[in-house]
């Protein structure tokens, strides 16, 4: 599977929509999600063109991925999570139900998560 341009993300790093941006840096941009599922629900996105988690952790430069998880912690901040906590997901490919085909990951919080899977195998 080759980077698609036209999904959604890539057409809001380009501008071409709008998304309610939280944080930005060099290398990564932080804006809500448009139904969310707790009361802080930010995505964070690479700038660059990564389709999944798996192909940022192998093609992304050190640069990158450092500009990207300081920006998961900015945003942690900047939304006020910190102290009580909160979760990371990165859905990727189809069991894992990723949905846009830019890699991206959830930060939730705001209340208690509760467990994160139901069970089953
Ligand atoms: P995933 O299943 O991890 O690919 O989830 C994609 C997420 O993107 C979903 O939670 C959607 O609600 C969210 N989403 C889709 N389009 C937009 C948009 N234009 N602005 C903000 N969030 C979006």
């Amino acid at each position: 599977m080759s980077y698609d341009p036209q999904n959604i993300f890539a057409k809001i790093l380009r501008g071409e929509i709008p998304c309610d941006k939280i944080y930005e840096n060099g290398h990564a941009l932080a804006f809500r999600d448009i139904h969310p599922k707790a009361p802080v629900h930010v995505l964070i996105i690479p700038k660059g063109a990564y389709e999944s988690s798996s192909d940022f952790s192998e093609k992304a430069s050190a640069e990158e991925i450092a500009g990207f998880m300081r920006a998961v912690h900015a945003v942690a901040e900047q939304t006020g999570v910190l102290d009580a906590g909160y979760r990371l997901i990165a859905n990727t490919g189809a069991n894992g139900h990723q949905e846009v085909p830019h890699f991206h990951v959830h930060l939730l919080g705001g209340r208690p998560l509760g467990a994160m899977l139901q069970a089953g195998r």
